[in-house]
């Protein structure tokens, strides 16, 4: 399997897309390849995946079941210290 950043249209799905500049605040914008799409370019709100709430339950998740920090960072495409940081937040609410 390639390693690919996995950048997708949001309305067709396809991974034909390249990167077509930066929005005035910063973010990465994309532009889909799709001929058959009607979006022509789009952002992605991935600046700080670590924080969404979906990501944190996928950490916990990952952990029980074993996965490595390491494993889970290559999974969820996200740095270890955003892994290990939230790991650390999780034990000291439990406790
Ligand atoms: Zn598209």
């Amino acid at each position: 399997m390639a390693f690919c950043v996995p950048v997708q249209c949001p309305d067709c799905h396809g991974t034909n897309v390249i990167k077509h500049g930066k929005s005035s605040n910063g973010k990465q914008r994309y532009r889909c390849c799709n001929r058959d799409c009607f979006r022509v370019t789009f952002s992605l709100n991935l600046d700080y995946p670590g924080r969404d709430a979906k990501t944190k339950q996928k950490i916990v998740e990952m952990k029980l079941n074993g996965n490595t920090v390491r494993e889970i960072s290559r999974v969820l495409n996200i740095s270890t210290t955003t892994v290990v940081k939230e790991l650390k937040k999780i034990v000291k609410n439990k406790m």
